[in-house]
């Protein structure tokens, strides 16, 4: 709305958001110009990342960055345990309240554990070879334990479609009945290749390592249909992750089974990885639950919601404003099951962001987040 008031305990708690000015002296006023929405939710994060920023190079595509994670994470000279609490307080103060973060360790438990950040840890995990499902499932096990034991909530992913044998997807499908499931998904064009052809980049990364593509991978069916349909119930809960090269038959095949299914883009890292965004028009037109992420400083030069936005907004400037907030807010919060989060409904605690600088409701490139209450 515009021109309107904001109450609000002094502890951050909405009473209610009118346009009418308060009668009463009971109330202290402050004026700001620009843009009042909730804290942000970020559904898709990597803190264990963080040190790996400007180390990987821009525009190689998929299969050369996955490729090169796991080398370029060992050679990074910032201590790790630095880099991410820095990444936590810089979420903090970009004006996010909740994160969904990809966590492969547990190294990740004590900065959560002190950080007025809500975080859901999503422990993922990976692996072709069906000889080692067994004990990944009980390492990834023994992982979430840990995090539950820190009083932090937690739930066991895979990885990706083509990163995971059906071995491992079984096992871990198996503790997810209620929890929140997160997949990267459709991130490459080579994703689709390799399950309905068995070729491609994908296909070629994973042949330099000697992997039998053949006896881990059923072929002839696209990711969706071999990595979540045969497995998961239609109420399953569960966050699609990239979506950036999803054509309207593949989002169909997940509407068509799928009645929970969220959308997270990370455009930033869809730009700096693979040049190319989703098709937010046809997501928009499919009626989809789209929620926000940064993904990690491997794939960004930052952890910041707002960024995102004026990125979606720069190519795709016919989205409103306000549509996009309740992709950053209300969504995130939705799929977590953050009730106070996300909304500026009467006893929610969302925080409280101010974009500056904006041209009226639309974004500009100068305009950035100032934090009014977290
Ligand atoms: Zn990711």
């Amino acid at each position: 709305m515009a021109n309107g008031y904001l109450y609000m305990e002094d502890d951050g708690t909405v009473i209610h958001i009118t346009q009418e000015a308060p009668i009463t002296h009971q109330f202290e006023i402050e004026i700001y110009e620009g843009i009042v929405c909730p804290g942000f939710v970020n559904t898709h994060c990597h803190l264990e990342l963080s040190h790996m920023k400007g180390m990987m190079p821009e525009g190689s595509g998929l299969p050369a960055f996955v490729d090169q994670i796991p080398k370029q994470r060992q050679k990074s000279t910032l201590d790790l345990a630095q880099s991410m609490k820095q990444s936590d307080q810089e979420m903090c103060e970009a004006g996010i309240v909740a994160v969904g973060d990809i966590s492969n360790t547990e190294t990740t438990i004590q900065i959560k554990s002190e950080s007025s950040i809500r975080y859901h840890s999503f422990v993922e995990l990976f692996g072709l070879n069906k000889n080692e499902a067994l004990h990944l499932l009980a390492e990834g096990k023994k992982t979430l334990k840990k995090f539950k034991t820190a009083d932090l909530a937690a739930s066991l992913v895979p990885h990706a479609p083509y990163s995971v044998s059906p071995d491992l997807l079984k096992g871990i499908y198996a503790y997810c009945e209620g929890s929140l499931l997160s997949i990267h998904h459709q991130e490459t064009p080579s994703e689709n290749e390799l399950f309905l052809q068995g070729q491609g980049d994908l296909a070629e990364t994973f042949l330099k390592k000697d992997l039998d593509l053949s006896a881990h991978l059923n072929f002839g069916k696209n990711a969706t249909e071999f990595s979540l349909i045969p497995y998961l119930s239609r109420h399953q809960k569960i966050l699609l992750v990239h979506n950036t090269y999803s054509s309207a038959s593949d989002i169909d095949r997940v509407i068509n089974h799928f009645t929970d299914a969220y959308w997270c883009t990370c455009p930033k890292a869809n730009w700096y990885i693979e040049r190319r965004l989703p098709d937010y028009n046809l997501w928009r037109k499919k009626g989809l639950k789209i929620t926000l992420g940064t993904d990690s400083l491997a794939s960004n030069d930052s952890l910041n919601i707002l960024e995102e936005l004026k990125l979606i907004q720069n190519k795709f400037p016919n989205i409103p404003t306000a549509e996009l907030l309740s992709w950053a807010c209300k969504n995130g919060a939705d799929y977590f099951g953050f009730h106070t989060l996300g909304t500026f409904k009467t006893g929610n605690k969302p925080g409280v962001v101010l974009i500056e600088k904006v041209d009226g409701l639309q974004l500009t490139p100068e305009s950035k987040v100032r934090v009014l209450a977290h």
